[in-house]
């Protein structure tokens, strides 16, 4: 069966990219364009892997990602990061928050599919901030 990955992503022109790119790839892909539809489509759906940008209106992927870590039923499902401003130790601080990976945009096309792959393994963490 084909893993689903849920792209939460405001910028069409990257949820183009995120979503030709994992397509070709032989996921299925659901997409969602501000946090309240991508927390919705989460609980629909309960993809294998949540690809979330950060920089999203009205709920950001911070208020997005503790949504997801409220929800007990979807504690399995990974959730990615994907950021355009990325600053020295943001992938830490995202990793101790829970997030199981960080990308900074712009991200290596060639390189995204392979990279997201051992992703789906890794566990999402407690948000210390709990
Ligand atoms: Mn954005």
């Amino acid at each position: 069966m084909k893993r689903t990955i849920l792209v939460i992503e405001d910028n069409e022109q990257n949820l183009y990219l995120f979503t030709y790119l994992l397509k070709k790839a032989g996921y299925d892909i659901v997409q969602a364009r501000d946090g309240a539809a991508g927390v919705e489509a989460a609980i629909r759906r309960t993809p294998d892997l949540i690809l979330l940008d950060i920089q999203l209106p009205e709920m950001d992927g911070y208020t997005v990602f503790r949504e997801l870590q409220a929800r007990p039923e979807l504690r399995a499902v990974p959730v990615v990061a994907v950021t355009s401003y990325a600053m020295p130790g943001d992938r830490e601080r995202m990793l101790e928050m829970g997030f199981s990976g960080y990308f900074a945009k712009p991200i290596d096309p060639n390189a995204f599919p392979e990279d997201l792959k051992p992703l789906f393994d890794v566990q999402r963490g407690t948000d210390a901030s709990e």
